[in-house]
């Protein structure tokens, strides 16, 4: 996945230009930046690389899940619906909104079960919000329908899923609105930045000016600006705006890449009869930033681990042992640890975490092994790799 893999002269260029004009900041000093508008260049090949009307840099993939929920009108009292499997951003940006978060099961996608978004829906559900996990789609068709009939909102997160797609459309641009993540170990990488894109133009404005302070950007004066709403800063930098467009431009290059790394190891792990892989609602849209596979039990999962570590294979996950993706290890969300009073709606509106029942999840999860496809690594390091995971899988049967 991570696109830091690649970093070169692309980048450098990018990032000189900002330098040497001095102007780290996105937003004025027209005469002073030699006509360099990165982080506005960004957002338009954003646009055309995804095919969606609207894009909106922002400084994180978790400040593009915060604005895209304040320009939807989430906040107190509001219902989220997320899955258990997912990075914390999730419900950190649930919570930072006022809004509730309620976890519920993810199936053999790896993400949102639809029976299981179905069954927690309330009168105070806003808003669906599958998590494109680990380069792959959610069963978007499913949720949309669940949206349509319930008139719920379906916020996409894409942070892991740039350049994946569903039937043709590219993830992040089917809901009303879509996020992505520009973080360091992400597909393409800022350093740090976010991006919030949808193809409504009012989401749109709204979201240009809450990521600067509410400020409406109407003239050049930066002063006399009005705010006709509160606002915050989630700007992203010129400099950081320069790396993600050199590495937006190799979007299509990575993407492919992934494909042909991750297919040898898949067609290798395809001749194990107990190997199981994660069901994609549309392959062909695959991302293919990871080989995401079951085995039949938790305790021949667990040998594969430990196989895998005997015979040199790296860079895999089994996420029921980790801390940051998945719900058993939440124990700060589990025991609402905050260092502020967070409010009675949240504090009464949450599930009980530490007795809820998500035993569908854990049966995936604990079964599962996610395997980081790299782009750096050379055809014969692929075929080697691919033997070594056979090797280490037939020894554990
Ligand atoms: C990385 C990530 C985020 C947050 O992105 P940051 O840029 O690190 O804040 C949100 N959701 C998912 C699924 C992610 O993987």
């Amino acid at each position: 996945m991570p696109g830091f893999e690649l970093f070169g002269d692309a980048e450098r260029k990018e990032v000189n230009d900002v330098l040497e004009s001095g102007v780290l900041m996105r937003y004025g000093f027209d005469g002073a930046r030699n006509g360099h508008w990165k982080a506005k260049e960004l957002e338009q090949e954003l646009q055309n690389t995804l095919g969606v009307n609207h894009a909106q840099l922002t400084s994180s993939g978790t400040t593009a899940l915060n604005v895209a929920l304040a320009v939807l009108g989430v906040g107190a009292g509001d219902e989220v619906i997320m899955p258990t499997f997912t990075f914390v951003a999730s419900f950190e940006s649930i919570l930072a909104a006022g809004a509730t978060p309620i976890l519920v099961d993810i199936d053999d996608t790896l993400t949102l079960d639809p029976k299981a978004v179905e069954a927690a829906i309330t009168s105070k559900t806003k808003v669906v919000m599958p998590v494109h996990m680990c380069g792959a789609m959610a069963d978007l068709d499913a949720l949309k329908a669940i949206c349509d009939k319930h008139n719920l909102i379906l916020l996409e997160d894409a942070c892991q899923a740039i350049g994946g797609s569903y039937k043709g459309k590219k993830l992040g641009t089917i809901g009303d609105a879509g996020c992505f993540s520009f973080d360091y170990v992400k597909t393409i990488t800022c350093g740090e930045g976010g991006a919030v894109v949808t193809n409504d133009a009012t989401l749109a404005l709204h979201a240009d000016h809450y990521t600067d302070h509410g400020h409406d950007h109407v003239g050049n004066d930066r002063g006399a600006e009005s705010h006709p709403f509160l606002g915050y800063n989630f700007r992203i930098s010129e400099l950081n705006a320069a790396v993600g467009l050199a590495q937006v431009r190799r979007l299509e290059d990575f993407v492919a890449t992934q494909r042909k790394n991750k297919k040898v190891l898949k067609d290798a792990l395809a001749t194990i009869p107990e190997v199981s892989f994660r069901r994609l609602p549309d392959e062909d849209g695959d991302s293919a930033g990871f080989l995401s596979f079951f085995m039949p039990t938790k305790e021949l999962t667990d040998k594969v681990v430990a196989a895998f570590k005997e015979h040199g294979v790296d860079a895999y996950w089994n996420y029921y042992e980790n801390d940051w993706h998945y719900v058993r290890k939440w124990n700060h969300l589990k025991d609402k640890v905050s260092l502020y009073p967070l409010s009675e709606q949240i504090v009464n509106g949450m599930q009980d975490l530490n007795n809820a029942d998500f035993s569908q999840s854990d049966d995936f999860i604990s079964r599962n092994i996610s395997c980081l496809i790299k782009l750096s690594w050379t055809d014969s390091e692929v075929q080697e790799r691919a033997a070594n995971m056979v090797t280490a899988i037939k020894s554990v049967l």
